[in-house]
């Protein structure tokens, strides 16, 4: 079977071919519907989890797509490899290791096109002490008119101001401004929340359930956007300390980048899902990376989130509009092409076998 039939064009027809693949593999599967919203043709929501493995593995190797919503379709199509792969299951087995998947984590934003969730809100900067005081992102505020301007396409003037803004601070100023995450701009670009997320405190019931009384975790989040297009960029995730950091580069390669060095083409973030951990299974031996797929060039990426908040923001555009904007969001999260879609599998295949190696 070629990798590209795994890979698909909506949430409902990824989540049938994960349910299959898993049912095929001989996983144990368990649906987490969403209690309100549903998707973009009225299909059922849920995070889907398949557990392929002993049950009572002490070792597990978890890998997650969706927490970006419209990222889901590169992760779901890993995912579905990944439950083909009867050598890789084989080689779980072997090292007492159980294969765990978790489908969709944000199943609104993956049948929607939209990257944040339900609530508008970026899961990935979510997972935050909202009991205390939530960061301050100042440069945000200042550019926020400019990203999100009356009419989309923006006029020629709207879009000369930004240029001068992004001119005079710079290229990395900009991408740290927009994405770093803000807590005070509800229908802005990669808003925190103000509280856990549907997604956030679903995601922790599934580690309490699956990982207590587990001796360790290995985790792959996939995620696409950023880098190179093709390159899986392995990006640590877990605690600012060189401890765990070495750990990651020990198991994943010394290509593995981090976040909090500067080495990462992501910029430094606050609320991150892998601090669910640490909180749900404090206990657990822990190492985890993102591997982050580019796309497009990041300017081209965050002009598809601005059109895409901008629809959020204007729900009376018209049907050509919509389509435009839905569009933009699909080329710039979904490298729809099949040295593309290839290399993906690839690469997550490699990052298993090297998570299993490194136990
Ligand atoms: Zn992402």
């Amino acid at each position: 079977m070629s990798v590209h039939t795994g890979f698909s064009r909506s949430y409902a027809e990824a989540r049938r071919k994960f349910l299959d693949a898993a049912r095929a593999a001989g996983a144990t599967l368990a649906g987490f519907p969403h209690p309100t919203m549903r998707g973009s043709a009225g299909e059922e929501l849920a995070i889907d989890v398949a557990w392929a493995g002993a049950a009572e593995a002490r070792r597990v190797l978890l890998v997650t797509s969706g927490v970006h919503g419209v990222e889901g379709f590169c992760g779901s199509g890993a995912q579905v490899a990944l439950l083909g792969d009867a050598d890789l299951r084989a080689a779980c087995a072997g090292a007492g290791v159980a294969l765990m998947l978790v489908h969709a984590v944000n199943p609104y934003g993956f049948s929607h096109l939209r990257r944040v969730n339900e609530d508008n809100v970026d899961l990935n900067r979510n997972f935050m002490d909202f009991t205390r005081p939530l960061p301050e992102n100042a440069p945000y505020a200042q550019i926020a008119p400019l990203l999100l301007p009356a009419q989309w396409p923006p006029s020629e003037a709207d879009q000369a101001a930004l240029m001068r803004s992004v001119m005079a601070k710079g290229l990395p100023w900009y991408q740290a401004a927009v994405s770093a995450g803000q807590y005070h701009a509800p229908d802005g670009l990669f808003f925190g929340g103000g509280k856990a997320t549907w997604s956030n405190y679903t995601l922790r019931r599934i580690l309490a359930r699956y990982g207590a009384g587990r001796e360790a975790l290995r985790w792959l989040d996939i995620h696409t956007g950023l880098g190179p297009r093709g390159y899986g960029e392995p990006i640590y995730m877990g605690p600012d300390a060189a401890a765990p950091v070495a750990r990651a580069r020990a198991i994943w390669g010394s290509h593995v980048t981090s976040i909090h060095d500067g080495s990462s083409a992501s910029a430094n973030l606050t609320g991150m899902a892998w601090q669910a951990v640490p909180q749900t299974l404090p206990a657990v031996d822990y190492s985890g990376i993102a591997l982050e797929f580019g796309t497009l060039p990041v300017t081209e990426v965050l002009e598809a989130l601005r059109g895409d908040h901008w629809l959020h923001l204007h729900p009376e555009a018209d049907e050509g509009q919509r389509e435009l904007i839905h569009q933009a969001m699909w080329r710039a999260f979904y490298g729809d092409a099949d040295d593309w879609r290839e290399g993906v599998v690839e690469q997550v295949r490699e990052a298993a076998g090297r998570a299993l190696a490194g136990w």
